[in-house]
């Protein structure tokens, strides 16, 4: 592979989903801008998202950002840093008005405002009942905040580079000074020489065996910033998202029960009024995946098997919406156009109207709480003393702000990469204004080549499919819903001795020109160096918080566990931890009822 360019801008994002994207926009505004990605922009998973973005407009009943701020709070199992849960919640209900003035087409009330829908743990803080504050565009929430800002972006002449793939970042001392990618249809390596680089490159779902993920969410932003000596926050968080459909991993939004939708085990119970008897099917979602879970596991699935219903018909919606005193029913409809995509995906993939028949689910893994320490503008943090690395930011899924804590709310995600993006776009711009552009070191790409190099010259060794099912079987089997010291230490064991084979995984496609191949191995090495990770921070935390479930620690401890893990890469594993302190505010721990 030889170099054919290097391209000079102020700043280089990686990632073209909602977080980089609105970080390119409101940077562009003062600054040259480039954003590269691996998948042609509109295509990003943001587009995926379908429920709603959350903000407290109270534009149907009273709502307060105080009230979101708790919910997050209370739903992140206190692990959250409170003064970043006030931005998001305040900033959030600006940025909505925001995205409604660029064009972005909301479903509306009756009288005109923006549509909002309950979601589960968005509760009014005075009667503990659910709150319409998930704004939306059908459930097509996400493609619309894609679309809407890409456009903004074409408009405001940000340079896009897609079906790039950035493989490194060029980190000298406490500075960054670009990236290097690989240019996937040509399979030539470009070096991107900027005063400051954000990775927005989204999460890692793909490390377990059922996933809401799109196939490119391998982590490579993550990873990347790992072997450049950036520590991973709170790893051992990752939210399984309580109804994908059964063995696809496709996900059914939470909507569906916003909109009325239940769980049904095989017994015909709504088995939610057990667990959460308030808030019930709309309780948050880690409380949820368990609940089916144990209900899986107590052989009452339907039929024994390993999935419940989920039931969104209007005869059992209204029983259920008369047997609580809401004074409210829905029709076929209504469901029809609340929730088109949803239909039209249980009808292409299971051959089930969901206005006629409960659709089949189980838990699927879906959003990494953990990621890249930041600060509240996006700066990139390198230790608990929360030094920071220079020109270095990160936001959107691949960032630990930490908003989400040990478990995020439904809708705070785009939350979240249109408040911090903005930020992260402006301090960056703010930032290339005050730095002169400092030299490339030499030849920055040498590493990177000759980790290709070795990938493509081996013979004999495993395929990159093969390692990626074990990990993925080990990953769901060991640290999936529940886990224990037991089942992590095994999944570590085999992550290690995936690790090893992975030296020598063999690709057959040997040549240049799109090598896909080629850079699906190089993800897997990402995928298995966040899957170790993972691992490793969640052995080392003996409590259960949020999507952490150790059943041999089965109680949340404050006391010793209060505190968010950094997980740092010494040369050659092994993974170094330590341990930062939550920032409190408002809210002090209690137990969590739902
Ligand atoms: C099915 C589904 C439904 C969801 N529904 C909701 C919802 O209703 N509400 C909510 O709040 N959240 C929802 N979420 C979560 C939310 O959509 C995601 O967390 C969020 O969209 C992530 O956005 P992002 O900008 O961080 O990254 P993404 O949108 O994932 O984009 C990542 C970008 O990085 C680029 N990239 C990655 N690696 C590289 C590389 N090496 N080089 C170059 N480019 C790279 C990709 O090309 C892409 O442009 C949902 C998620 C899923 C999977």
């Amino acid at each position: 592979m030889t170099i054919v360019h290097t391209h000079t801008f102020d700043a280089v994002i990686v990632g073209a989903g909602g977080a980089g994207l609105m970080a390119a926009l409101y940077a562009s505004r003062e600054a040259d801008v480039a954003v590269i990605s691996k998948l042609y922009p509109t295509r990003s998973h943001t587009g995926a998202a379908q429920g709603g973005v959350g903000a407290a407009l109270g534009n149907m009943e009273e709502d307060r950002w105080e009230w979101h701020a708790y919910d997050t709070v209370k739903g992140s199992d206190y692990l959250a840093d409170q003064d970043a849960v006030d931005i998001l919640c305040q900033d959030a209900i600006d940025v909505v008005i925001e995205l409604e003035h660029m064009g972005l087409p909301f479903d509306r009330f009756p009288n005109g405002r923006i549509s909002q829908r309950r979601f589960g743990g968005h509760t009014n803080n005075e009667t503990g009942r659910p709150v319409m504050r998930a704004c939306h565009a059908a459930d097509r929430t996400g493609h619309m905040i894609l679309q809407t800002l890409y456009q903004q972006c074409i408009k405001n002449k940000v340079n896009f580079f897609d079906e790039f793939q950035v493989l490194d970042l060029i980190r000298v001392g406490n500075e960054v000074r670009g990236v290097v990618a690989v240019e996937i249809t040509t399979g030539e390596l470009h070096i991107f020489h900027s005063k400051a680089v954000m990775f927005a490159t989204g999460g890692w779902g793909r490390c377990w065996e059922v996933t809401s993920n799109a196939h490119s969410l391998t982590g490579d932003g993550a990873a990347i910033c790992l072997r450049r000596g950036v520590p991973l926050q709170d790893m051992e968080f990752f939210q399984f998202h309580p109804t994908g459909i059964f063995k696809l991993g496709i996900l059914i939004t939470e909507g569906v029960r916003g909109e009325g939708g239940v769980l049904i085990n095989g017994q015909g119970e709504r088995f939610m009024t057990r667990y959460a008897p308030n808030i019930k099917d709309l309780a948050s979602r880690d409380v949820v995946s368990r609940a089916i879970y144990l209900e899986i596991m107590a052989g009452r699935g339907i039929n024994g098997k390993n999935y419940v219903h989920l039931d969104v018909t209007p005869e059992t919606v209204n029983k259920y919406f008369a047997e609580d005193g809401e004074d409210r029913r829905i029709t076929r409809e209504h469901i029809e156009a609340k929730l088109p995509d949803i239909a039209d995906f249980t009808r292409t993939y299971l051959g089930i109207d969901p206005t006629r028949e409960p659709m089949p689910i189980q838990p699927t893994a879906h959003y990494a709480m953990g990621g890249i320490p930041t600060d509240v503008d996006g700066r990139v943090l390198l230790d608990a003393q929360k030094t920071v690395l220079n020109g270095l930011y990160a936001a959107g899924e691949v960032a630990c702000v930490s908003v989400h804590g040990a478990n995020r709310l439904g809708t705070n995600s785009l939350t979240d990469l249109v408040v911090f993006g903005r930020r992260a776009g402006k301090h960056m711009a703010q930032y290339c204004k005050e730095r002169p552009l400092e030299p490339l070191p030499t030849n920055p790409a040498k590493e990177i080549m000759d980790t290709l190099a070795q990938i493509r010259q081996n013979e004999d060794g495993a395929r990159p499919y093969e390692l990626r099912q074990r990990m993925q079987k080990s990953m769901t089997a060991g640290v999936g819903v529940f886990r224990t010291q037991e089942t992590i230490s095994q999944t570590l064991a085999e992550l290690r001795a995936l690790r090893e084979a992975y030296k020598t995984v063999t690709i057959t496609d040997k040549g240049k020109v799109f090598n896909s191949d080629l850079l699906e191995a190089w993800e897997l090495g990402c995928l298995l160096e966040l899957a170790e990770v993972t691992a490793v921070s969640a052995l080392a935390r003996t409590e259960s918080r949020g999507g952490h479930a150790r059943d041999d620690y089965p109680e949340r401890d404050d006391v010793n566990w209060l505190k968010h893990t950094l997980c740092h890469k010494e040369a050659e594993g092994p993974y170094r931890l330590e341990y930062k302190p939550v920032t409190m505010g408002r809210y002090q721990p209690k137990a969590r009822v739902y």
